[in-house]
């Protein structure tokens, strides 16, 4: 049996105390909400904090607020199974609430968090395994080694973003909200991340994350897929978050935004700029998704081979699209198979 370390654990009431005592405790503190991705992770030794800040009995955090006229907050600690079954986000955001209802398991679903959905560690085949296992193969760059064990010339870690509501956020044009000792500050979702598997974030390691902002939904449509082996309880070995807003048959805005298939999500800029000002026929589909599998350059460091991940890109957002465009009878939470 895998068993935690020992560490402290702090439990804050309000933000303004948990700002405080993150910033106090130093720098082997982390932050934990629900746990379900960092306390598995610290059984297999790949975070050793001395200290955690626990968010889960801050009110604030929990729960969401505003309509879709004027744009939602969900607060970072409302759990994965309020955002998927939340009814404004269901109808007027459904790829977000598509995206909640499929990480994992429910019991997961129950416990995880949104915030902690989007701050979700990186995944590698090399890294998600025992310490021993680890070490009986030698550790990688990401914790304890030198070296990428998938590209040994490589000066960086290639681990995959893993999130399923981060493209999701995306292509709807959410915004973070983040609160430090420094302030409180909104960032667009884009800017939360980095392209790189180990600092895979680009807020600032003090800051927490306290709402997600999503803008008046005004017409955008959306619709979130998932590729994994397991429908269980997998995490995306491809996800395709496509939002659009529509005017008919004629696309007036999209994004497109693939999930899995780096260190960060990755906007698919070129396959959306087709789309614009365009009618939405099967033709135009079939183009823009070979267009939007151009920037999914999967390593082989997950499930599945990489040439088949790349391919199957092309697919599932050929998928989406037709599903945004009533092309499709499948319903849309339905569990995809390649
Ligand atoms: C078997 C299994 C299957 C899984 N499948 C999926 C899947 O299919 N899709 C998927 O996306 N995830 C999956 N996960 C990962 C995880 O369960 C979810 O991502 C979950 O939403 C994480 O939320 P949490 O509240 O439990 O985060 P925690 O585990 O508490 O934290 C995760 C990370 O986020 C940071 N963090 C948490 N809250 C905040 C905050 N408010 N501000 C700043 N940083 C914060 C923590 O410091 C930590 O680094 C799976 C995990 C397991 C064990
Ligand atoms: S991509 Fe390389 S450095 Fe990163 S976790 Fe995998 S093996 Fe380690």
């Amino acid at each position: 049996m895998l068993r935690l370390p020992p560490f402290r654990y702090l439990a804050p009431r309000s933000v303004g105390e948990a700002v405080r005592l993150f910033a106090e405790a130093g720098p082997e503190t982390m932050l934990v909400a629900g746990g379900t991705d960092l306390y598995p992770n610290m059984k297999r030794r790949q975070f050793e904090p001395k200290t955690l800040v626990g968010l889960r009995a801050i009110p604030e955090l929990r729960g969401v607020r505003g309509s879709s006229g004027d744009g939602l907050a969900i607060g970072a600690g409302t759990p994965l199974t309020a955002v998927s079954a939340h009814p404004v986000i269901a109808r007027h955001y459904p790829a977000v609430a598509i995206a909640a209802g499929l990480v994992s398991s429910p019991q997961l679903r129950n416990m995880g968090t949104i915030g902690g959905n989007v701050c979700v560690d990186t995944r590698c085949n090399y890294y998600n395994q025992t310490h021993q296992w680890r070490k009986a193969i030698g550790f990688c760059m990401k914790k304890d080694g030198e070296i990428c064990l998938v590209a040994p010339g490589s000066p960086r870690c290639w681990a995959v973003s893993s999130s399923d509501t981060a493209p999701a956020f995306w292509s709807l044009g959410a915004r973070v909200c983040l609160v430090s000792s420094a302030g409180e500050r909104t960032v667009p979702m884009e800017a939360l991340y980095r392209d790189d598997g180990i600092e895979y974030l680009a807020k600032r390691p003090d800051e927490i994350v306290t709402d997600i902002l999503l803008p008046p939904a005004d017409g955008w449509t959306s619709i979130y897929l998932k590729l994994r082996r397991r429908g269980s309880f997998d995490f995306p070995v491809l996800g395709v978050a496509v939002a659009a807003r529509l005017e008919g048959e004629v696309v007036r805005d999209a994004r497109i935004v693939l999930g899995a298939v780096a260190s960060l999500p990755r906007e698919a800029t070129a396959a959306q700029a087709a789309l614009r000002g365009e009618r939405l026929t099967l033709e135009l589909i079939e183009r823009v998704a070979g267009l939007a599998a151009g920037p999914a350059k999967p390593l082989d460091n997950t499930d599945f081979t990489h040439p088949y991940r790349k391919k199957v890109t092309r697919v599932f957002v050929a998928r989406a699209l037709r599903r945004i465009a009533g092309l499709s009878e499948s319903p849309a939470n339905d569990e995809e198979v390649a």
